[in-house]
């Protein structure tokens, strides 16, 4: 069946913070198949944006529609588990592990085994075990991450770090991905890594929302961009619209 619509609507949201309003009256609408920028100034609810399509932080009004359901009330998991994954601002890796083990912990509510498969190592959890490591070796592959598969990632460089986290979120096999920031801290060179793996993962069908600092990886990767000041939705459009925008501008030079 062919979907329809946006696959994300978001509705007059409201995320109020005792009396800051981090998010005032946003709306938001994500086309299929598309990367969509947000960005703005350090604070004006970018990070907050994320949370909510999350389930982090319940909204003080307003509704987030994803594939024609309310999101709004369940869990961080189920809402994972129903196709939205993320990615921190800050790397949120466990260090101690290896690469191929981070992605594991992400694979593993995707197991079907019941407890006491898992507990007595019977066939069906051996299976799905051996099943997770292709799926998450595959995954490492495809973020050019094979070499590093069993460096703890803890000492991977900080670039391959924010890579490995991508790759961990698409181990939930979303339709939608939220990147938050992925491009701070990076190199150049890294920057450019990075920007191939994110046309990828859209060429995989899968739709984006890419918060982001850089201008040239949003007039890079973006087909549409949302700028966001002070919680409140200033300008949209095509990102060489939304840059030659006097509001965008002024946000930008006054914060
Ligand atoms: P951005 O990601 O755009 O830099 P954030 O969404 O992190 O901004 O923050 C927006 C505003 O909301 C900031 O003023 C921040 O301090 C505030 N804020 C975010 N989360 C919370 C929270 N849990 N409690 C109180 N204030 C918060
Ligand atoms: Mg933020």
């Amino acid at each position: 069946r062919v979907q329809s619509g946006p696959l994300l609507s978001v509705q007059s949201i409201l995320m109020q913070f005792g009396g800051l309003k981090a998010l005032n009256n946003v709306d938001l609408t994500v086309e299929r198949g598309t990367i969509h920028g947000l960005i703005g100034p350090n604070g004006s609810g970018k990070s907050t944006m994320m949370n909510v399509l999350t389930g982090i932080y319940v909204p003080t009004a307003g509704d987030v529609v994803y594939a024609s359901n309310s999101v709004v009330g369940k869990t961080s998991s189920e809402i994972a588990l129903s196709g939205i994954a993320r990615t921190f601002q800050n790397v949120q890796l466990f260090g101690e592990m290896t690469a191929l083990e981070n992605i594991l912990v992400g694979l593993h509510h995707t197991f079907d085994s019941s407890l006491l498969d898992v507990a007595l190592h019977l066939p069906k959890y051996t299976n799905e075990e051996s099943d997770a490591r292709v799926r998450a070796l595959g995954l490492l592959d495809f973020v050019g991450l094979a070499a590093e598969a069993n460096e703890e990632a803890r000492n991977l460089p900080y670039g391959k770090q924010r890579v490995l986290e991508i790759a961990r979120a698409l181990a939930l096999d979303p339709t939608l991905l939220l990147l938050d920031e992925p491009a701070a801290g990076l190199t150049a060179p890294d920057i450019k890594d990075l920007l191939a793996i994110i046309q990828k993962i859209r060429e995989h069908g899968i739709t984006i929302i890419l918060i982001e600092h850089h201008m040239d990886v949003v007039s890079a990767a973006c087909d549409t961009v949302s700028v966001l000041d002070f919680g409140q939705k200033i300008a949209e459009g095509k990102p060489a619209e939304v840059q030659s925008n006097e509001k965008v501008i002024e946000a930008y030079l006054g914060g």
